[in-house]
């Protein structure tokens, strides 16, 4: 994910830090300047925050690890002001299995509350006061958090945990695309019920949670809709075929001659050691800029070029490229190299695609009035 810091890794999956949250430290500090504290209350203060983070690491490796159970893998855990993201390789697509990895993360919350209870932590009753997240002391108040982060999580919307939830309760009983649907529609309606609180309480936080989920909401319906109408469709009818490649001994001028006469923009560079690997336009840039037209292919920094066997399924593979890292994969059949698969070819392919679907239903449908 862009625009963040890796700060560690944990069970193997490393952990990024969003540059938003600077926002959320940065408006305790200046509550506790504005209130008057001195700097060890401050950096108790910014310590509180930097606990409840530890806490939804601890959320999101729940969901990791559970996901582990049914073979999936994290790509990465990600902290934002909201909560955390972990980005799943994919979400297990048996509803119970959904079920099970998204209850994991709320759990862990309440595993945490349940441990500073059974230590003798308890919640005075002024924890009602807002007050209270600030002059209380600290045990008190992260078991107070954690409550919060247990609910918050549970609001029947994507992209929460709740959400999920709910889409796999109703996938129990229905298509899946359908209980997506169904489950964003859901969503979309809590964003404007938190949109609309937070204009009327004036509470920014309200505001940014609606987008989020609104966001979320449209964002999980679309891929969902995209992997089911993907389904069936072989990597074959989405390829290129028609595509040049490099031998380790041409030069740069000749891949800046492909460039420039074609659309295509990765080159695939053939004979290089056991993988084949790939000239980018990025890389071509690079190893002009070093040594001009003059630098041989082989020389530049190429990059190894994926590979898929022609008879998997496309939607993996262009969750592949979108993940980012490969810029185009080849397509083999026997091991045997036959095509190109690219991010911009795919948008191609899905566009033509929708161009037909529609097509097809004008003319199943007679326009009315
Ligand atoms: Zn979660």
């Amino acid at each position: 994910m862009s625009w963040s810091w890796k700060i560690c890794r944990l069970a193997g999956i490393p952990v990024y830090l969003h540059w938003t949250f600077l926002i959320l430290i940065a408006w305790v500090v200046y509550g506790h300047w504005a209130a008057g504290n001195d700097l060890a209350t401050t950096a108790e203060g910014v310590g509180f925050v930097l606990s409840i983070f530890g806490c939804v690491v601890l959320h999101e490796l729940g969901h990791a690890l559970a996901a582990r159970r049914y073979g999936v893998a994290t790509a990465d855990i990600t902290l934002l002001p909201i909560g955390g993201v972990a980005r799943l390789e994919r979400m297990p697509e048996r509803p119970s299995e959904e079920l099970v990895v998204a209850i994991a993360g709320p759990l862990v919350n309440v595993a945490i509350v349940a441990t500073l209870w059974l230590a003798g932590v308890r919640v005075p009753s002024s924890s009602q006061d807002p007050q209270f997240l600030v002059d209380g002391s600290f045990l008190p108040k992260l078991m107070t958090v954690n409550v919060f982060l247990f609910l918050f999580n549970l609001l029947p919307a994507f992209p929460m945990d709740g959400g999920r939830v709910l889409r796999a309760l109703l996938a129990l009983r229905m298509e899946y695309s359908r209980a997506t649907n169904l489950a964003a529609r859901i969503g979309q309606f809590m964003a404007i019920l938190f949109g609309y609180f937070g204009l009327t309480t004036g509470n920014p936080m309200l505001l940014l949670i609606a987008l989020f989920v609104w966001i979320g909401a449209e964002g999980e319906a679309r891929q969902v809709l995209e992997r089911v109408s993907l389904r069936d469709i072989p990597i074959r009818s989405a390829m290129l075929t028609d595509y040049k490649t490099l031998a380790p001994s041409d030069t740069l001028g000749h891949a800046v001659g492909l460039l420039l006469a074609g659309t295509q923009q990765d080159f695939p560079v053939l004979g290089v050691g056991q993988a084949d690997r790939v000239l980018t336009r990025d890389a071509l840039l690079a190893g002009l800029a070093r040594g001009g037209n003059d630098l041989l292919v082989g020389d530049a920094p190429l990059i190894e070029l994926g590979r898929v066997e022609i008879g998997e399924p496309l939607a993996p593979a262009i969750a592949r490229l979108r993940q980012g890292g490969e810029p185009c994969l080849e397509v083999t059949e026997h091991g045997r190299p036959v095509g190109l698969l690219t991010i911009e070819n795919v948008g191609e392919f899905l566009m033509v695609r929708t161009a037909l679907a529609t097509a097809r239903q004008a003319k199943l449908e007679p326009i009315s009035g």
